[in-house]
């Protein structure tokens, strides 16, 4: 995006700004659906949410719209996935904002993964190098419903942090929030309950906090490494570990191309199955339940489908 055209769509955010609001708003944008959810959930009508990344794109590699960079120009919160999920495309768009509120360490920038529990952290020196794009840790924690509850409770916090005048409002809904969660966690670990220890193989290591949560056993992925793509050695050795271990199912997010799941699956008798990591995923993903409750009857479907148990 060129100088010019930036100066044209600030100016443009500028007078919208001076108009009188309706109701006053906290303009909170989230990196992901995920997050956006969530967000709704304990903002209600105090807080207007936008998502960055759609649920059926790989969050580590988004196109960086022009208009995101209005969106967080007039954001009062951004909320990140963190641990350098973003980081390939969201640090440059929070400079170009010139948004002082929601800079990295201002209270208006909220990384929810302080709080949560993180799987996979790295021992001694990682760095991106070797193209791994989970030197912090595994960064797809929301899919477990305990990190969904972590991520509210910051939520909470920060919004009644930003807007003191509605913490009750806000705490009010997160425990509202943390009712239903535990109410649909009981029925999804009820769901899941007779396939733990099930070995699957996944495209990307996306499935670590969910399969912590919900108990299937991940034996290897068609990436070498998180990012990599697959090559013809780590295929064959994937293969090979599949027919040893009698896996039946491949686990694949919406946005991998589904050749080598394909061609893995034809050597193996396996079944691939598309699974979403994220709301937005699919349309039946439409909100933090919703992507659990999908993805929970996608699974049982595939499960009884390949005849397993
Ligand atoms: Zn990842």
């Amino acid at each position: 995006m060129t100088r010019r055209l930036l100066v044209v769509m600030l100016a443009i955010a500028a007078q919208f700004e001076a108009a009188p609001s309706a109701r006053a708003e906290l303009n909170v944008v989230a990196a992901t659906q995920d997050l956006a959810s969530i967000a709704q959930e304990i903002g209600g009508d105090k807080i207007k949410v936008t998502p960055m990344a759609k649920g059926y794109q790989d969050p580590h590699f988004v196109e960086a719209k022009p208009s995101f960079v209005l969106t967080l120009n007039r954001a009062d919160l951004l909320i990140v996935v963190g641990r350098d999920l973003e980081i390939g495309w969201l640090p440059p768009l929070i400079t170009q904002s010139r948004n002082a509120k929601i800079q990295p360490g201002s209270k208006g920038y909220l990384d929810p993964s302080q709080t949560a529990k993180i799987l996979e952290l790295p021992t001694g020196t990682v760095t991106r190098a070797m193209g791994d794009v989970h030197p912090l840790g595994n960064p797809h924690y929301w899919l477990d419903p305990e990190n969904g509850r972590r991520i509210a409770q910051a939520i909470k916090d920060r919004l009644s942090e930003l807007d003191a005048a509605n913490a009750a409002y806000y705490a009010q809904r997160e425990a509202d929030f943390g009712r239903r969660l535990t109410e649909a966690q009981q029925r999804w670990k009820a769901q899941m309950a007779p396939y733990k220890g099930l070995k699957v193989v996944t495209y990307h290591r996306s499935w670590a906090n969910f399969v912590d949560a919900f108990g299937l056993d991940v034996i290897g992925y068609v990436e070498p490494k998180p990012g990599i793509p697959p090559t013809p050695q780590h295929t064959l050795d994937v293969i090979n570990a599949m027919k040893a271990q009698n896996v039946k199912l491949i686990l694949v997010e919406p946005y991998f191309d589904l050749k080598t799941p394909n061609s893995i699956a034809e050597k193996t008798g396996a079944r691939v199955v598309v699974l979403p990591p994220s709301v937005g995923g699919v349309p039946a993903a439409s909100d933090y339940f919703k992507l659990f409750d999908t993805d929970v009857a996608l699974l049982l479907d595939a499960i009884k489908a390949t005849g397993t148990k």
